[in-house]
């Protein structure tokens, strides 16, 4: 029925297979399962071994057993929801089996009097008879109930029957496939080929063995795909072919010998990575990685600098407006006169916009400032060759791409982010840029002390606070939303607003989610001007605003948050030089576990360090930003248990990277298990 060599099989629809139709196909598309090989990871939660027969006086109640019986006397009722009814016997005394909605004409089918009948299911004990209540398995063949059973979680509509059959089915047919990995690779998963690790993957013995070769094997395989196509697009961006910047370090070195400090190791080594992106013939493509606070701004301002020296435009994109704001004033802060800089603005009235609109076109703009507004259509470049994105966390894959596209020919594309995740993680998510770490902190930054305070300590709270602010400090006070399904429910920020109004008089500001995007700038704005002391919000304090002046943070009901969020809302203080506090506020004391967890936050400074404990507590799907990053989901592997596999995948690619090795071969994993239209085009 199938060529057994061809991965194709394994692509077809779901109707392809025996036994299912378009009804059945709908309840599993549904569940995103479209094809034969999405079933292959509908896995058995756990198996029934039913291959042992009991007699009827052995059998155990509440256990599921399988028993050979011979159908007696049917009593079908005529009142309705009363069930249909079987007597049946062996040797050894009776049983009833029970049929709750059914006809009698299918009862009388499928236990007909006086015939060797094998039934299974869990075995019930009512008015001091044996009950069989809607057996699972009704056979006149023994044989084929007699052996384990998996059960799956179950798709409403589909019973474990029929997917214990379509699966087996598939399983039988399953292509053997040729090999792709080198042999090498293979021997680490001793030899086991795809096609007997699927197969293994399915035996019910074998649920839950992911230490065995036959799981490592498979989870492999996804990871290896994965890094692959990012491999792929990398090779592709890379492949384009550019102007190259000419840097003048001279007027770079000069910008930063004026600054008010001295670049960190890191901050330096990045720099270093950037230029030789800028300078080369190849499109840059790169990524800049670094905890809040660790000065990524500075490093992608001289970035620009370089670019504009070597005669381009730059495009510098936030994703707030007061945040660009903020890189448009450092920028005309730290650069010389003679360099044009313009802010588009939402505010910015349309004869403004136009002017600025011609201006980019002619090149008299050198650098642009202004959040996605920038990306639109109407906005042309006479001769963009830079665009930097900031806290852009939340770009998959393919916008990235689109947007490496979209610059132009010599356009170079540096993304930044504060979001420190895992290893694993950033080679998975982000697998198809460069990469540049600044893990460093300024030296002259303090640790943020961290402490956690019960809810019913709050005066002590409000003490510490009264004299912060007679230091003439500025405190940001964090209320989550009560229901996080329910974005709207502000509650507790405003209770907090009205109680702290009250033990400050005009000294509090409220901000939460449905204040309007004008009034929100506004009341940053404040904040930033020191108008007022204590803003009080629910978690949508903007990421990358720099308050220096800020230096408390409170975080009520910290037990809502994973530790990476507690971190980078932390990190909104202690970007000055000034002491800096963090409040954890609960409101129960605090279970071994939670402790342990804060201990690890109070400890800690490093956000790389965190999330990789907030992983490991919670998983990888919970990080923060994680879930809008447009990771794919994995099948098996996972980015904890798995990771000595994505180093090896990792340390493979590099070799075949670096040999220039055909990769035709693994044409059907790709097509298997990514998304084949980026794979079209290979080989
Ligand atoms: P982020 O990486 O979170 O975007 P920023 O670039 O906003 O961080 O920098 C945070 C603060 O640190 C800013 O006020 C910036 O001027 C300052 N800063 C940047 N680099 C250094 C440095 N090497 N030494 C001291 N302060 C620095
Ligand atoms: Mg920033």
């Amino acid at each position: 029925m199938n060529n057994k060599s061809n991965y194709q099989y394994l692509l077809s629809d779901l109707t392809a297979l025996k036994g299912v139709g378009i009804k059945i196909t709908n309840l599993l598309k549904k569940k995103n399962i479209n094809n034969i090989f999405d079933l292959l990871w509908k896995l058995p939660k756990s198996s029934t071994d039913r291959s042992f027969s009991t007699k009827i006086v052995e059998l155990r109640i509440g256990v599921e057993q399988t028993v050979t019986i011979v159908p007696q006397k049917y009593s079908f009722p005529r009142i309705k929801n009363l069930p249909n009814k079987v007597l049946c016997k062996d040797e050894t005394g009776e049983i009833d089996c029970i049929f709750f909605n059914s006809y009698e004409g299918y009862v009388k089918k499928i236990l007909p009097i006086g015939k060797e009948i094998t039934v299974s299911g869990k075995i019930g004990y009512f008015r001091n008879r044996y009950q069989l209540t809607n057996p699972k398995y009704i056979s006149e063949d023994a044989s084929l109930i007699k052996q384990s059973h998996n059960t799956y979680s179950l798709t409403e509509g589909i019973s474990e029957k029929i997917y214990n059959k379509i699966i087996n089915q598939i399983i039988e047919n399953l292509p053997i496939l040729n090999e792709w990995h080198s042999k090498s690779i293979l021997k680490k998963f001793d030899n086991i080929s795809w096609n007997d690790s699927i197969k293994a993957l399915h035996k019910p013995d074998n649920i839950g063995a992911f230490k065995e070769n036959f799981y490592q094997r498979l989870a492999f395989d996804e990871i290896f795909s994965t890094f692959l196509v990012n491999s792929e697009i990398r090779k592709k961006i890379k492949k384009n072919k550019k102007l190259n910047k000419i840097i003048n370090i001279q007027k770079q070195n000069s910008i930063i010998k004026k600054l008010d400090f001295s670049l960190t190791n890191d901050q330096i080594k990045s720099l270093k990575e950037i230029n030789n992106d800028l300078s080369s013939s190849n499109k840059m493509f790169r990524l800049l990685q670094g905890d809040v606070g660790s000065g990524k701004t500075i490093v992608s301002l001289l970035a620009a600098y370089n670019s504009v020296n070597a005669g381009f435009q730059v495009a510098v994109m936030a994703p707030t407006e007061i945040l660009s704001r903020q890189h448009f004033a450092l920028a005309k802060k730290i650069f010389s006169k003679n360099l044009r800089l313009e802010l588009i603005s939402g505010k910015s009235i349309y004869k403004e916009k136009q002017v600025i609109l011609d201006n980019l076109c002619n090149h008299k703009i050198d650098i642009i400032f202004g959040t996605h507004a920038i990306f639109q259509k109407k906005v042309n470049f006479k001769k963009l060759g830079l665009i930097i994105i900031d806290e852009q966390h939340k770009f998959g894959v393919n916008q990235r791409k689109r947007l490496s596209d979209k610059g132009g020919v010599n356009c170079d594309v540096l993304l930044m982010t504060a979001t420190p995740i895992p290893r694993t993680l950033t080679m998975t998510v982000y697998g198809d840029m460069d990469l540049s770490i600044i893990r460093e902190k300024p030296q002259s930054r303090k640790p943020i002390k961290t402490y956690s305070k019960l809810e019913s300590k709050v005066d002590d709270v409000i003490q510490f606070i009264k004299k912060e602010i007679k230091l003439g400090n500025q405190i940001f006070w964090v209320c989550p939303l009560i229901d996080e399904s329910k974005k709207i429910d502000h509650s507790s920020a405003i209770k907090k607003f009205e109680f702290l109004k009250k033990k400050f008089p005009n000294k509090v500001s409220l901000l939460h989610g449905k204040t309007d995007t004008e009034k929100k700038e506004k009341i940053l704005n404040n904040f930033l001007n020191r108008k007022f002391d204590i803003l009080v919000s629910t978690t949508i304090i903007e990421v990358g605003i720099d308050f220096p002046n800020a230096n408390v943070i409170i975080i009520e009901n910290a037990n809502k948050f994973g530790l990476s969020q507690l971190h980078q809302l932390r990190g909104r203080v202690g970007r000055g030089d000034k002491d800096s506090t963090c409040i954890l506020m609960f409101k129960s004391n605090l279970s071994e576990n939670a402790k342990k967890r804060i201990n690890i936050l109070k400890q800690n400074n490093d956000g790389f360090i965190i999330s990789e404990e907030d992983m490991k507590i919670r998983g990888f799907g919970d990080i923060l930003g994680f879930k809008q990053s447009g990771i794919k989901n994995f099948k098996l592997a996972d980015p904890i248990h798995n990771s000595d596999l994505f180093l090896l995948a990792e340390k493979e690619m590099k070799r075949i990277e670096k040999s220039n090795e055909d990769i035709s071969k693994y044409k059907p994993l790709v097509k298997l298990y990514d998304r084949a239209d980026i794979i079209n085009d290979l080989a």
